[in-house]
């Protein structure tokens, strides 16, 4: 069985832009539009030299819980169940908002190993979003951009270390 890798936020942080560079082509669907993901996807994927596979996790799903936020939490404690180690998302154009305080308690329970990462950080003045990050409790974040693909050897730094 292959180490799998959940990408877990909430909507809009980039999680599907960060699949799908990882994955190597556009298969999740990216918007503007949070929870616009439908699917829960596990696709084979590539860091560097690392070799896993990669969980898109996202808000709108056809699952039995009768709220939205329900189903999105339902959706994020399965993938999380099946990982071996969750790629935990923010904004650090947005900073912390009580959103992702929500989803970084449920990742705390689940009690896998954790990544924090702080997406957006291309261009300037996004120091002090990935700084808010640290009061997630959820460790040092590494700072990317899925967009770009800035941080990259800083993340497979940290899935290497939990490889
Ligand atoms: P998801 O809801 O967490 O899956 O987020 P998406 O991947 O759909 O991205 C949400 C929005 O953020 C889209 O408009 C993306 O283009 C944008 N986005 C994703 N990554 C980055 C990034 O590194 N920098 C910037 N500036 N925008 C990004
Ligand atoms: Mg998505």
């Amino acid at each position: 069985m292959s180490f799998k890798v959940a990408i877990v936020g909430r909507p809009n942080v980039g999680k599907s832009t960060l699949f799908n560079r990882l994955v190597g082509r556009r298969i999740a669907l990216v918007d503007d539009t949070p929870g616009v993901t439908r699917d829960r996807r596990v696709h084979a994927a590539r860091l560097q030299d690392l070799r896993f596979d990669v969980i898109d996790t996202a808000g709108l799903e056809a699952a039995a819980a009768p709220t939205l936020e329900g189903r999105m939490r339902q959706q994020t404690e399965m993938a999380i169940d099946e990982a071996d180690v969750v790629l935990f998302m923010v904004d650090a154009r947005s900073g912390i908002i009580p959103d992702d305080q929500t989803f970084a308690e449920l990742v705390r329970r689940k009690g896998k190993p954790v990544i924090l990462v702080s997406n957006k950080t291309e261009g300037r003045g996004a120091e002090a979003g990935v700084f808010d990050a640290y009061s997630l409790g959820l460790g040092e974040p590494v700072a990317i951009s899925a967009e770009h693909g800035l941080g990259m050897p800083d993340l497979r730094d940290a899935i290497a270390d939990i490889m």
